[in-house]
C-alpha cells in the first residue's frame, strides 16, 4: 500500500466569530477547503477527510490549569461579556464569544486527531488547519489563542514514548509552546519569526535555548522585519534541515502560519507564498511522519492560497496557477482580487536586504558556535 493523508476538518471551524473589527476571520477555514476542494486536491482514493472531534477534556489538563479551563467553560456559556485580567480572557485581544470553548476544543480536537492519524494509522501526513494556536499558556489566553493544541497533541505522542520536533514559520515566536516543553529534551522546538524586539509576543531570541536537560532543545531564529524568501531560505537551509536530520525526531509537527506573507496586514516579514511551498517541500523530503497545522494569517486570501499549495505538497500533488474560475467568483463577492494561487517573486529593497541578512548573520553564528556542537554538527 502505498503513502495515505489525512485532511482534518469540520464545517464548525468557519461557524463563530470574534466580532467584526477582529482581525482574525474564522471564514478563512472555509475558504481554504473550498479551495483545496475546488483544486481537485481532496479527490483521490489516498486521501481521508476526517471530520474534527472535540478534544477530550482530560487531555486538556496535561497542559493547562483546571482553573484556567473552568472559566474559559463558563465565560463561554454566558450571553453576557464577561472578562478575567489574570487569565487574559475578554479583552479586545481575546475575547470571550458565545460558543468560544466548544469551538477551541474543536480545533484542539483537530491537531490531537491528525497526530492519531499518523502516529497509530501511519498517514503519512495529517493537516488540521485549525491548529497552530501557538501562544495559549498553561493558564493565559494570548495571541487569539486559548487552548494550546500543538502542546496538547505533543504531549500525547511523549506519553506514548515519541520523540517529537516541532517547526513552527509562523511569523510571531511560538511562546506557549516552547514554553511547555523548555525543560526537556524529549521534543525540540525550533521557531522561525519577526524579532520580539519590538513584536508581539516580545520572546524568541537566540539565547533562549532551554535550560536543564532541555538545554538546547529550545531553538530560535528571529528575523528582522522586511526579512524576504532568500533570508528564510538560508535560515531554514542552514539550520532547521541540519537539526531536524540530528535530532532525527518519530514525529514532525509544524505550525504553518502564514503572516510572514508580506502582505499580510499583521506583521512586517516580505516572504511570499514561495516560503511556504520550500517549507512544506523541505519537510516532506525529511521523510518523517508529518503532523501539519494552520497558525496565523490575517489576509484570507493569502490563507487559502498558502495552505492549498502546502497541502498539494503534502499529498505529492503538482497545481497551476490559476485559481479555478468559480473560486474567483467567491472572493470577488467578498470584495477582494487575485487571479493565481502563487505570488510572484519579491525581493526586499536593497537597504533592508542587507540589514535583514547582518541580522540573520549574527543569529546563525550565534545558533552555530552555541548549539550546533551538541548536537555533533
Ligand atoms: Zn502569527
Amino acid at each position: 500500500m502505498g503513502d495515505h493523508f489525512a485532511f482534518v476538518y469540520s464545517s464548525r471551524f468557519a461557524d463563530y466569530s470574534f466580532g467584526d473589527d477582529h482581525p482574525f476571520k474564522v471564514q478563512r477555514y472555509q475558504l481554504t477547503y473550498e479551495l483545496i476542494r475546488q483544486l481537485g486536491l481532496l479527490a483521490s482514493d489516498t486521501i481521508k477527510i476526517i471530520e474534527a472531534p472535540l478534544v477530550d477534556e482530560e487531555a486538556l489538563l496535561s497542559f493547562h490549569r483546571a482553573d484556567y479551563l473552568k472559566t474559559l467553560k463558563e465565560f463561554s456559556r454566558e450571553t453576557t461579556p464577561r472578562a478575567n485580567f489574570f487569565f487574559n480572557l475578554g479583552d479586545v485581544e481575546n475575547p470571550v464569544f458565545p460558543g468560544l470553548y466548544d469551538w477551541a476544543r474543536l480545533g484542539c480536537g483537530g491537531t490531537v486527531e491528525a497526530a492519531r492519524q499518523v502516529v497509530r494509522d501511519g498517514c503519512r501526513v495529517a493537516f488540521n488547519m485549525a491548529g497552530g494556536y501557538h501562544h495559549a499558556h498553561a493558564a493565559r489566553a494570548s495571541g487569539f489563542s486559548y487552548l494550546n493544541d500543538a502542546v496538547i497533541a505533543i504531549n500525547d505522542m511523549v506519553g506514548q514514548g515519541l520523540r517529537v520536533a516541532y517547526v513552527d514559520i509562523d511569523a510571531h515566536h511560538g511562546d506557549g509552546v516552547q514554553e511547555a516543553f523548555y525543560h526537556t529534551d524529549r521534543v525540540l522546538t525550533i521557531s522561525l519569526h519577526e524579532s520580539g524586539e519590538d513584536f508581539f509576543p516580545h520572546t524568541g531570541f537566540p539565547w533562549e535555548m532551554g535550560e536543564g536537560k532541555g538545554f538546547g532543545y529550545s531553538v530560535n531564529i528571529p528575523f528582522r522585519a522586511h526579512s524576504d524568501d532568500l533570508i528564510f531560505e538560508q535560515a531554514f537551509r542552514r539550520i532547521v534541515l541540519p537539526l531536524l536530520d540530528c535530532y532525527a525526531p518519530d514525529v514532525l509537527v509544524t505550525q504553518l502560519g502564514v503572516d510572514s506573507l508580506r502582505t499580510d496586514p499583521l506583521t512586517r516579514l516580505e516572504m511570499t507564498t514561495g516560503s511556504i511551498e520550500l517549507a512544506a517541500r523541505s519537510f516532506l523530503g525529511t521523510g518523517i511522519p508529518w503532523v501539519a497545522i494552520g497558525g496565523g494569517g490575517y489576509d484570507k486570501f493569502n490563507v487559502c492560497r498558502g495552505w492549498a499549495l502546502a497541502w498539494a505538497i503534502m499529498t505529492g500533488k503538482t497545481v497551476g496557477d490559476d485559481l479555478p474560475a468559480e473560486f474567483r467568483k467567491i472572493i470577488r463577492d467578498m470584495g477582494m482580487k487575485g487571479e493565481r494561487l502563487r505570488d510572484m517573486p519579491h525581493l526586499a529593497l536593497p537597504d533592508d536586504f542587507s540589514r535583514a541578512e547582518q541580522t540573520l548573520g549574527k543569529v546563525l553564528r550565534t545558533l552555530e558556535s552555541r548549539l550546533f556542537p551538541l548536537f555533533g554538527l
